[in-house]
């Protein structure tokens, strides 16, 4: 469908960079926003966030779990009454091209986001003009996930699915993990865990939560307002099917977190990582624990490619071949 043309190009900065914006190859600094752009001032937006594990072994750049992502971006689009102008397929087969063009040889991240883009006064979804674009940019990790996470339940309640769709990613939402992770770092800690409205444990800041009690995996069920991660339910699978533990998935209270043996959240961006102490109180033995630590090595295969029966979660972004040059 999309020509591959042209020699290997690789991207010094993020304005020198390759995106897709309203249905064209730009350069980054090309796609611009005006100041009173819809999705700017009022959070009319939607969102993904993909990542691509660089294999230097192999020379390749493996997209991870890009369908579920663009299905789980499709969700959102319907959630907020907006659509996005492209299918689930052509979606995966954008993104290989955009990573293409750049020829990242490092890990990346890529931030699909379909946007209220009109330059128009009036809090409202109907009848206000939509964009879509695709950015990839390299991307180290997002925790220093060795040394563990310091985490305290915040103050910020996790929103409740009546007051804003708590299962979308919708830009503006993103207040609310912005303020619990803000207060945590305030306080000291690296990262924030959000109870529900009703006082349940919902998630991290832009992660999920599970506990290792007697080893047995608990999570969050759905109905605790979380988002539904792609990595939640990757860890879900892997747990089951090849580390043979039991799974629950059902409401979790705060106290629970203290008398945890491990503790650990998941998300694209943070990958798995463990949770040492939670509100000044170690967890376990305040280490990566046994099964945090398959789970992560388990993952770690998976997402770069090295594991032959999850070879389907990953989709190589160059097979073979790289192009250059916006246009
Ligand atoms: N919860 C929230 C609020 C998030 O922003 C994220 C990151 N997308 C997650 C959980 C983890 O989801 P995923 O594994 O799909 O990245």
């Amino acid at each position: 469908m999309f020509a591959l043309p042209g020699a290997n190009y690789r991207c010094m900065n993020i304005g020198d960079s390759t995106v897709f914006a309203r249905g064209c190859f730009v350069k980054y600094d090309d796609a611009r926003v005006g100041l009173l752009t819809h999705g700017l001032n009022y959070g009319t937006g939607c969102f993904e966030g993909i990542r691509g594990y660089w294999n230097a072994e192999e020379g390749e750049l493996y997209l991870l779990q890009l369908r579920e992502h663009f299905e789980r971006l499709h969700e959102s689009a319907k959630t907020l009454l907006m659509e996005i102008p492209h299918g689930v397929e052509e979606l995966v087969q954008l993104t290989i091209e955009l990573c293409a063009r750049n020829g990242y040889e490092e890990n990346v991240y890529v931030r699909p986001l379909l946007f209220k883009s009109a330059e128009d006064v009036g809090v409202r979804l109907l009848g206000v003009d939509d964009a879509f674009a695709i950015v990839a940019v390299p991307f180290k990790s997002y925790y220093d996930a060795e040394a563990g996470l310091r985490a305290g339940v915040s103050s910020w309640r996790r929103i409740d699915d009546t007051m804003a769709p708590a299962r979308a990613k919708i830009t503006g939402t993103y207040i609310n993990s912005a303020l619990a992770k803000s207060e945590a770092q305030l306080n000291g800690f690296d990262e924030a865990i959000m109870l529900s409205f009703d006082g349940h444990v919902a998630e991290g800041s832009a992660a999920n939560l599970f506990l290792v009690k007697r080893g047995v995996l608990h999570t969050p069920d759905a109905s605790q307002n979380c988002l539904e991660g792609i990595t939640r339910r990757s860890v879900l699978t892997l747990a089951t099917s090849e580390l043979g533990l039991e799974v629950v998935e059902r409401p979790i209270d705060r106290s629970e977190l203290y008398a945890a043996d491990e503790l650990f959240v998941t998300g694209t961006a943070a990958g798995i990582a463990f949770i040492k102490s939670v509100d000044h109180r170690t967890v376990g033995d305040g280490q990566l624990g046994p099964i945090t630590r398959r789970l992560s090595d388990l993952h770690q295969r998976v997402r770069t490619g090295r594991d032959p029966k999850y070879r389907a979660w990953v989709t190589p972004a160059y097979a073979g071949r790289k192009v250059s040059a916006a246009g």
